[in-house]
């Protein structure tokens, strides 16, 4: 383990000489006069002084490198299994569709620091909407199709984009889903108007469009074909993106993205950690609204030089070997998916995976959420490849750990996903002393600052909530959270245990409890409510809720109580969209509480997933308890 061990400890007592290193992997305009700017901790600027430009790194740049030997090859291989649509783009033509997007976007009046938020399908437009931003310097922020109305109407206030981007629908597992119809309604409840609306047209759904607001997205293209924009140069700093995420309160974080030391990170990353080559094909099987997404689907492999598989579809459809029938069409070298999509797989016939050749793949690397043992055993037979679990946060937007498989093959173990990664000084500390906690005891996973670049520079608008969110948790010091529970064996390797917080992992998206308690509880019949993460075989955790209601006459018979239910479901789909709906609502007429009036959060998991409640004796009314325990058993 000599060579990791020696690259990490080295990033560490010296940041910037590891750093100035990385830093050539990109372009720069202006060469960064500081490598590391930290006199305001936990403030890190990275690359301080430098300019850059992200489209410039992931797509201009391809054309003239090694003699224009990649302009040619692929950049984006769009494929949608959802409307049997394939095409690709080469560097030099996803150059141009960049541009014309840029042309139509400073058309609608965008310009450097301006926001944009994308909220898409997973559309070639979707991509070539991000670049464009990066392209003029404006900021993107891509809300995630499968998020509702209400979802929506929160980001466009506290990102207040000049321009919204979206379009007619989406399509999740050949039923077409809607957009423009919640779009509409989040931009009637949001306090924040944006001055256009650019809307592009699949012919899938209705599109109707405002008149004086809503533009067209093939009439504008029209009138910019050919177009050449230059990119703009960055200082370092400044944001590339906002990317929202749950955390405790009901209100989602901005969590801001700068440029230079996201473009380092990136194709640190590549290189260091997916093992990815100029003219090679990646596979990331996530969306563009998560920050899998925003990493390694669309800039971590441009960065690279990668040709990047862009996929709308479900691993199952047409069949179980959708996956590896594309890995073998495009000689995929790096493939990405999540623990979730494999537990699926592990569902259906085996044969589906026999059937193809996956000699391309180097590896296959998964994330978002635990991965269980039993699931990378069965993956890693089946594939007789390596399987690498990474572990990482919209926060930090690369792995925090995880094997470095492009710089040294490291003994792997199931069920962790293994050692800090460089830049990253690693910690377990205890949650109530601070103090680091010993080989096989469990602790807060905790990141000494600065943090490394490619991390969130702030909190989008409030610098003071990054601070006391992420670095004020832990007491007598000044150090990040994860929020993670975690553990650490003898030979350094890592063990995720879980959330010290209230969020769940529902199919490795993260989830507020609280903004699932505040969407069933604007429903009129409900009174109180508490949502809890329960153990899922398929999607690692599924949110459960217990509603107290106004009236218990009207859940007096088992029909109206199912009916209810699915009314409260209903609600928490249109405000939040499905992803967020809860498996069940129980029905009680108390939550459990302590006498200080606190929900017993953990009390309500146990009983759900069989376990004993644990120490009540603090509990305000044990009857509540009983209750709890009837409701699940009633199922
Ligand atoms: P998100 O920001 O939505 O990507 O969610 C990040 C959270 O997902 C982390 O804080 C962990 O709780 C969980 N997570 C992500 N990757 C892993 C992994 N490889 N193993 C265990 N938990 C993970």
């Amino acid at each position: 383990m000599a060579s990791f061990k020696k690259m990490h400890a080295d990033s560490i007592a010296d940041r910037e000489a590891f750093w100035s290193r990385e830093a050539r992997r990109i372009d720069w305009h202006k060469t960064p006069e500081r490598v590391l700017d930290y006199d305001r901790p936990p403030f890190a600027r990275w690359f301080a002084g430098g300019t850059t430009n992200l489209c410039h790194n992931a797509v201009d740049r391809w054309l003239t490198w090694n003699g224009g030997a990649l302009a040619d090859k692929p950049a984006l291989i769009y494929i949608s299994t959802e409307t049997d649509t394939e095409r690709t783009y080469t560097f030099r033509e996803l150059h141009a569709e960049v541009n014309r997007v840029a042309a139509m976007l400073a058309d609608l009046g965008v310009g450097r620091g301006d926001r944009v938020l994308i909220y898409m399908p997973m559309i070639a437009e979707a991509a070539f909407a991000m670049l464009a931003c990066a392209r003029l310097g404006a900021i993107h922020s891509v809300v995630f199709g499968g998020f509702a109305s209400h979802s929506l109407a929160q980001r466009i206030e506290d990102a207040t984009p000049k321009v919204v981007v979206s379009a007619d629908a989406g399509s999740r597992a050949g039923k077409v889903v809607p957009y423009k119809g919640l779009l509409d309604e989040a931009l009637n409840l949001s306090g924040h108007k944006p001055a256009r609306v650019l809307m592009f047209n699949r012919g899938l759904a209705p599109m109707p469009l405002a008149a004086g607001r809503d533009v067209d997205w093939q009439s504008l293209a029209n009138r910019h074909f050919g177009a050449v924009l230059p990119c703009v140069w960055l200082e370092s700093g400044e944001p590339s993106y906002i990317l929202y995420t749950s955390g405790t309160t009901g209100r989602p974080k901005g969590v801001q993205r700068d440029t230079g030391g996201y473009a380092v990170a990136l194709a640190a990353s590549m290189q260091h950690i997916y093992c990815g080559q100029p003219g090679e094909v990646y596979f990331s099987t996530s969306d563009i609204g998560w920050v899998v997404g925003h990493s390694y689907i669309v800039y971590g492999p441009l960065l690279a030089g990668m040709a990047t598989v862009f996929y709308e579809g479900t691993p199952v459809r047409p069949d179980a070997g959708i996956l590896w029938q594309i890995v073998e069409r495009h000689k995929v070298a790096v493939m990405f998916s999540a623990p979730t999509a494999i537990r699926v797989l592990k569902k259906q016939d085996p044969a589906y995976l026999a059937k193809h050749d996956l000699s391309s793949l180097k590896a296959l690397w998964l994330a978002g959420e635990p991965l269980d043992e039993p699931t990378a055993r069965w993956i890693s037979d089946a594939l007789g490849r390596p399987v690498v679990d990474n572990y990482w946060q919209t926060e930090t937007g690369w792995p925090i750990l995880t094997y470095p498989m492009g710089v040294e093959a490291l003994p792997r173990k199931f069920g962790s996903p293994g050692y800090p990664m460089y830049g990253y000084d690693v910690r377990l500390l205890h949650e109530t002393t601070g103090e680091e906690v010993a080989v096989g005891e469990k602790g807060v996973v905790a990141v000494v600052p600065p943090l490394p670049p490619g991390c969130m520079s702030t909190v989008w608008g409030d610098d003071e909530r990054f601070v006391k969110t992420y670095f004020d948790s832990i007491p007598g010091k000044q150090v990040y959270s994860t929020f993670d529970w975690g553990i650490r064996d003898a030979d350094g390797c890592h063990f995720i245990l879980g959330r010290t917080d209230d969020v769940i992992n529902v199919a490795g998206h993260r989830l507020g409890t609280r903004e699932i308690e505040e969407s069933i509880s604007s429903h009129a019949a409900i009174a109180e409510v508490a949502v809890v993460g329960v153990a899922d075989q398929l999607k690692g955790q599924v949110p459960v809720g217990f509603a107290v209601v106004r009236d218990p006459g009207v859940i007096a018979s088992t029909p109206a109580r199912l009916a209810l239910e699915g009314e409260v479901m209903k609600t928490v789909d249109s405000q939040l969209g499905a992803i967020a709906r809860p498996a069940r609502v129980h029905f009680v007429t108390m939550l459990p509480k302590t006498r200080s009036g606190k929900v017993l959060r953990r009390s309500l998991q146990a009983i759900c997933e069989g376990r004993d409640p644990g120490d009540l004796t603090t509990i305000e009314d044990p009857g509540a308890l009983a209750q709890v325990k009837e409701a699940v058993a009633a199922k």
